[in-house]
């Protein structure tokens, strides 16, 4: 038998994928037929608890599982819930903000952009009055986490004046589900997605979303794709439980898994705490080296944080390639308008964990001959 070459994991620190409980890993060593009753059965479970872990379990919502990275859920959200005449506001404030309007202008549909710097957070009244002076806007789209900078948006202060103006609000909530307590209800969320490699600690395969039940009826003849078809996918599930076409079968065994693992830890709060924790000890260390922050503090959550580059000249290859050597990675910056690395709080890693990565960031910056001031 030919063996499996021998490897040792780097703990990473990115926004996902992300570092995985060997559990979870384990969970994927099984070969299940995607219309095995058990494989069924476990769809129906994670579709289940999902609603739970959002709050809205027998409350008119609906989870349905769409194949793909978190993008492909979220054009599938934009491509199958636009009526003919109708057209988006999109709220932009950093990269993933940018790649929801993208995703609207690529389709053709007619848009409005509400734009903000990547450092500002954006406001709900401006909301109010865009969609008040544009009545043809049917759907409204923005991030939770911007992951680039790591900023949470204000989505419940938006969604109420969304939801009394009988828009369709769609939220990203890729970076933020399961680890960010989300008031889908209040929040007048129409639907919201996430995706099975972020803070439920899956590997990655699917996106999935959370929808209004009463919404999802509105859509049936919507759909501009026949693979990212939201209603055709959720009336497929609901016939038989099967996918319409081949499901990631291992990544949703691992995702079961993943799924208990938050359960245990004490659901979204008891997640959010350790990733408090991790997010907590890194700011402190940092600081105390003398990196900076993009953000402000009050503008920052705790998933993803993005450091601006200590100096001129600072050669950011160099540095990641020395922690990679001490197996640790962190990722490259996603703002604009200023040289930054990130590093992301989430996926399994702890306090511990956190610590052995600023003693890495230590030794590199002496390594390099970084000045830090
Ligand atoms: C990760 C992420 C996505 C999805 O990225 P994929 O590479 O398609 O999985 C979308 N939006 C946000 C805010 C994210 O953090």
């Amino acid at each position: 038998m030919t063996k499996i070459p021998g490897w040792k994991d780097k703990i990473l620190f990115t926004p996902g994928p992300l570092t995985t409980s060997n559990t979870v890993k384990q969970a994927m060593l099984r070969d299940l037929g995607s219309r095995d009753i058990e494989f069924i059965s476990t769809v129906q479970w994670i579709r289940d608890k999902l609603l739970e872990l959002g709050g809205v379990s027998n409350k008119g919502y609906e989870a349905i599982l769409m194949q793909g990275s978190g993008t492909f859920g979220i054009e599938s959200v934009i491509s199958s819930t636009t009526p003919d005449d109708g057209g988006w506001l999109v709220i932009v404030n950093g990269a993933y903000g940018h790649r929801l309007a993208q995703i609207v202008k690529t389709l053709n549909l007619q848009y409005e952009i509400l734009k903000y710097a990547e450092d500002q957070v954006p406001v709900p009244q401006d909301v109010a009055e865009a969609l008040d002076k544009n009545p043809d806007i049917s759907n409204v789209g923005i991030v939770h986490c911007e992951t680039s900078t790591g900023m949470f948006n204000p989505i419940e202060e938006i969604g109420v004046l969304v939801g009394k103006r009988r828009k369709v609000f769609f939220v990203d909530a890729m970076s933020s589900f399961g680890a960010v307590p989300i008031d889908i209800e209040k929040s007048k969320i129409d639907y919201l997605v996430s995706s099975a490699n972020k803070c439920i600690e899956g590997v990655p395969g699917f996106s999935f979303i959370i929808a209004n039940y009463n919404s999802l009826e509105k859509i049936k003849s919507f759909s501009r794709s026949i693979v990212l078809d939201l209603y055709a996918q959720w009336k497929g599930l609901e016939k038989n439980g099967q996918f319409r076409f081949t499901p990631p079968t291992h990544s949703i065994l691992a995702f079961a898994q993943a799924i208990r693992e938050l359960i245990e830890e004490g659901g979204v709060e008891g997640r959010a705490g350790r990733y408090i924790e991790n997010y907590e000890t890194l700011i402190r260390g940092m600081e105390s080296m003398g990196f900076k922050t993009y953000l402000p503090k009050e503008a920052r959550g705790y998933i993803i944080t993005s450091f601006r580059y200590p100096e001129s000249g600072f050669d950011f290859t160099a540095f990641i390639k020395s922690l990679g050597d001490k197996d640790i990675v962190i990722y490259p910056g996603k703002v604009s308008n200023a040289d930054c690395f990130r590093i992301g709080n989430i996926g399994r890693i702890f306090k511990a964990d956190v610590h052995n990565l600023l003693n890495a960031i230590k030794a590199s910056v002496e390594e390099l001959n970084i000045s830090l001031s």
